[in-house]
């Protein structure tokens, strides 16, 4: 029976053990939150002003907890947030995680803002993967979006101070809103190749304010913005889909149109320890309090396996009412 703990009986007594969930889909991918805190105050994602405090897990618990995911078969972590660069010990947490055994991939998503001061000493730490968001190219649309804390200026410069740095990978994330920023996608993805980035068009979730543009009318709004583009297989380890055009790929995610729980691979920790089977769900564990509390690895893995066995087969983000049933973005760190 597939009760979302190990899955031994498929590896091997002695192989690595799995972490399945009620529906037999393989947990690898974990998105760590490393603050509820952010400067800037995008109105789609719901703000938070949470100190973190001993209210949020420590870099030791950040390890300890880590380890015992690897041990479960993750694979590959995300550090997010809130903004995970306000966090003092960004770098040093990375390293860490990126030491992890069995860890083989530690990447990052941050709006940019301190990226060029950071931008060297996350790759050195071992940080391979990073997205930025760049909604817009236009200082007084940011503002409007983001707030007065975001300088588009030190965004801009702080994608070209990641491109300098050399990641495996470097994505700039849009989310698109109608009649704010569904006129530039065309300069949005010109300005990412340009830098050797990978442009991404994100669907308006129902966290906040905006009207969504469906990603196939996106396509089409690429077209008319001079964007040619011709389908692709390419895949990475999340739910975006991608396109390749003169300048490299696009990536689209469909995050309400087409729906991606089906092949959902990741689990979700909060800045205070919980534990979040799905973005849109409402369950929590808190890991926090049971590390605090001296469990054991054993004790952590199997409340986990217990909270994964409860997922549900899809989220509902995309029926009636949803936004008064979803949790906060800032909390769950996208
Ligand atoms: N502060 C960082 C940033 O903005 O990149 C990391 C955290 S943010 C919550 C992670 C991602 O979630 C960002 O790419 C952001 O654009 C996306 N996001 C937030 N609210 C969203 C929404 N309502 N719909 C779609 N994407 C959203
Ligand atoms: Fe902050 Fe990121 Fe949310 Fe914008 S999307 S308010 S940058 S956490």
């Amino acid at each position: 029976m597939l009760d979302g703990i190990t899955d031994v009986s498929r590896s091997g007594a002695c192989a690595p053990r799995r972490l399945l969930d009620a529906q037999g889909r393989h947990i690898q991918y974990l998105r760590l939150s490393l603050t509820d805190r952010c400067n800037f105050r995008c109105s789609y994602c719901s703000v938070s002003n949470y100190e973190d405090g001993d209210r949020i897990l420590s870099r030791a618990e950040i390890r300890r907890v880590v380890a015992a995911f690897a041990g479960l078969g993750v694979r590959r972590v995300r550090l997010t947030g809130g903004e995970p660069t306000l966090r003092r010990e960004v770098v040093e947490i990375a390293a860490d995680i990126r030491a992890t055994p069995g860890i083989e991939e530690v990447a990052l998503t941050t709006n940019g803002h301190r990226l060029r001061e950071l931008s060297v000493r996350l790759r050195d730490a071992g940080v391979l993967a990073l997205n930025v968001s760049l909604d817009t190219l236009d200082a007084a649309t940011l503002v409007r979006v983001s707030g007065r804390g975001a300088r588009l200026h030190e965004v801009l410069d702080g994608i070209d101070a990641a491109a300098a740095a050399g990641f495996g990978s470097l994505k700039l994330n849009t989310v698109v809103m109608a009649g704010v920023n569904d006129g530039e996608l065309g300069d949005l993805v010109r300005h990412a190749w340009a830098r050797g980035a990978t442009p991404r068009f994100i669907e308006l979730m129902p966290f906040g304010d905006g009207v969504p543009v469906p990603t196939g009318e996106v396509k089409c709004k690429l077209a008319a913005q001079g964007v040619a583009l011709v389908p692709d297989m390419k895949r990475g380890w999340g739910p975006a889909h991608y396109m390749r055009g003169a300048g490299g790929y696009v990536g689209f995610i469909g995050a309400i149109t087409e729906n991606f729980c089906e092949s959902c691979n990741r689990a979700r920790i909060t800045a205070d320890g919980g534990f979040q089977a799905c973005l849109g769900g409402s369950e929590r564990l808190n890991l926090r309090d049971l590390v605090r509390a001296g469990a054991s690895d054993e004790a952590l893995a199997e409340g986990v396996s217990a909270a994964l066995g409860r997922k549900a087969p899809r989220h509902h983000m995309d029926e009636e009412g949803a936004r008064l049933v979803t949790l906060p973005m800032m909390g769950i760190g996208g």
